[in-house]
């Protein structure tokens, strides 16, 4: 019954192959991909929390800048509006006729100024009637002339009482009819001719036309660096000043480079470390928060290209550059875009960096200890599953010779007998008794014995063929199992292995040899038809006990039975 059962066991692990080493791999490597997935998916909300968080410190400094450039703009409107005003309904003064009729002295003149009064209102500069003519895109029209001159001297009025602002670096109206009014001085006492001229070739005073501007709002230029060497770069926003139809000119409040670094530092102060940096719709740098010129940071024409594509699809982005994060929000009063550029060591001493550092090492940590347990895990179970095997060995076999021990020839003998009347095959048994063992123990020693045995059962067992199964089933006793083969077959096989160990001599000591004989009994199914292993080893037992007592070394086989 306890035979039994070790087969049944032994046949389930075989039948199903379960290696404990293999579901120790397993759930290890189970534990290790899903604490990876766990972290993997905490750094992926991380990397969002960071990168909202960057985005938002940008959008803060956006609207910090749009609304100090969102204060000039709406003041060009209102200078604008003022000029609407005097337009519509003109001032009706005698000092103004009388302004109007000096006008008229002077507009042959290759260049004059105008003052009403200069304590209230701003002087008017201007060029003569031939300047004007020389070009198309200038027109001095004798019926609004009168009204625009009267409107610009209450610009003038409105700007005077509005400026010195910190921010901006001046205020001009240029008119299409040849003259300007501005809140710089210096424009006032040089040469005006050439400034004039120079005014009117301006980007920001050309981009006005109504074919450039038709819906006539509010633009923004940059002057190029060269064009301005004297006056360091500027930043110009200018409108078109249209009323009933018709374009008089344009208004434009120039700042400098400088103003707007100011005012992008005022607006980036302490919001984050970054580069945050101002570009116009060229990406022209105008602005960056970096103090020290040399650590800004410059795009190539390639990063330049890929932002500018960006930002043909949306109006904020987020995109890695290099080893830099570079989030880009357009302005909504200003033509051009901020940008702040985060880099990864950065990234790394900020909260969001620290923490993922945190969790990488937490990681490297439960993974190491996760290994290490693994393989201590592993060598256990692999001890385990040794000692199993020897533990199984040692149930099924005889120590001394390998032979398979009693109990597991028994059981192996019934399934082969079995297998045999299935199919109708012959199926034998041998008993096997060595002659005057006790001799052997006796002369040379029950260690003598001992090999003398292990010989005999090697000699046994290299002599049978592969499908037979022998077994030490007593002390020196043996059996041996022969599955679809025939008495008389058996018999040979049994003649052959008694043959075999009676002719071997056995080293038993140094120098001394000794030679041992075997009695064999052999039985077959094939005499009665009957398969009882038990009974088939009776009769062979019984057959050996004729050879012993026939004279022993020999074999019996047909002895009939009483
Ligand atoms: P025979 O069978 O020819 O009648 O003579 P025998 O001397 O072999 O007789 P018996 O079967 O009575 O004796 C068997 C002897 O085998 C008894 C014991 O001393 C010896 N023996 C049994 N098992 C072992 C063993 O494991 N080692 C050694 N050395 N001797 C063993
Ligand atoms: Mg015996
Ligand atoms: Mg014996």
């Amino acid at each position: 019954m306890q035979h039994d059962n070790v087969v049944r066991k032994e046949s389930f692990l075989a039948r199903h192959r379960i290696q404990p080493g293999r579901i120790v791999n397993i759930c290890f490597i189970s534990v290790l991909i899903f604490s990876t997935l766990l972290t993997w998916r905490e750094v992926v909300v991380l990397e969002d929390a960071y990168a909202a968080s960057q985005r938002n410190h940008l959008e803060n400094v956006v609207n910090s800048l749009d609304r100090q450039l969102e204060f000039s703009v709406e003041k060009l409107l209102f200078f604008r509006n003022g000029m609407y005003d005097a337009l519509e309904a003109p001032l009706a003064s005698t000092v103004l006729r009388d302004t109007v009729s000096r006008f008229n002295s002077l507009r042959d003149k290759p260049f004059w100024q105008l003052t009403f009064d200069e304590r209230r209102t701003l002087p008017v500069n201007g060029v003569s009637d031939a300047f004007v003519e020389q070009s198309t895109a200038l027109q001095r029209d004798d019926t609004q002339i009168v009204n625009e001159l009267s409107a610009a001297f209450e610009v003038g009025y409105l700007l005077r009482i509005s400026s010195p602002e910190r921010l901006v670096k001046k205020v001009t109206y240029v008119s299409r009819a040849g003259f300007y009014v501005s809140t710089d001085p210096t424009d006032w006492r040089d040469d005006i001719t050439a400034r004039y001229y120079q005014l009117v070739t301006r980007p920001w005073y050309v981009g006005q036309t109504e074919r450039d501007n038709p819906s006539r709002s509010v633009r923004w230029f940059t002057q190029p660096a060269q064009a301005e060497a004297e006056n360091g770069q500027t930043v110009t926003v200018s409108v078109p000043v249209d009323f009933k139809r018709y374009w008089y000119g344009v208004l434009a409040i120039d700042f400098s480079f400088s103003t707007l670094k100011h005012l992008l530092q005022d607006a980036v102060n302490g919001r984050g470390e970054g580069e945050y940096q101002l570009y116009d719709n060229r990406f022209n740098l105008l602005a960056t928060s970096v103090s020290d010129a040399s650590n800004v940071y410059r795009f190539d024409a390639r990063e330049m290209a890929q932002i500018a594509h960006a930002r043909e699809e949306n109006t904020h982005g987020v995109m890695r550059v290099g080893s830099r994060y570079v989030n880009w929000q357009n302005l909504d009063h200003f033509e051009g875009v901020l940008l702040r550029m985060h880099t990864l060591s950065e990234g790394a001493r900020g909260d969001f960096g620290s923490i993922s550092i945190a969790l990488a090492l937490l990681w490297l940590l439960f993974t190491s200890m996760l290994i290490g347990s693994w393989l201590v895990i592993r060598r256990t179970v692999g001890n385990m599953s040794t000692m199993q095997q020897s533990l199984q060995w040692q149930a099924w076999h005889d120590p001394l010779t390998r032979m398979n021990n009693r109990g597991a020839l028994f059981e192996r003998a019934q399934a082969l007998a079995l297998k045999c009347q299935q199919l109708k095959q012959p199926y034998s048994v041998m008993q096997l008794d060595l002659d005057y063992f006790k001799n052997v123990n006796d002369k040379f020693g029950h260690q003598a014995g001992d090999k003398v045995l292990t010989h005999a059962a090697g000699l046994i067992t290299s002599t049978i063929r592969e499908g037979d199964v022998a077994g030490r089933v007593g002390g020196e006793e043996f059996c041996i199992v022969l599955p679809d083969t025939s008495l008389e077959e058996a018999a040979q096989i049994a003649e052959r292995i008694r043959a075999r160990i009676y002719r071997r001599e056995i080293l038993v000591k140094k120098s001394r040899t000794t030679r041992i004989s075997v009695s064999i009994g052999v039985s077959s199914a094939q005499e009665s038809g009957n398969y009882d292993f038990e009974q088939l080893q009776s009769i062979a037992d019984a057959r050996l006990y004729q050879a012993k007592q026939r004279g022993r070394n020999q074999v019996v086989s047909q002895e009939p039975i009483k």
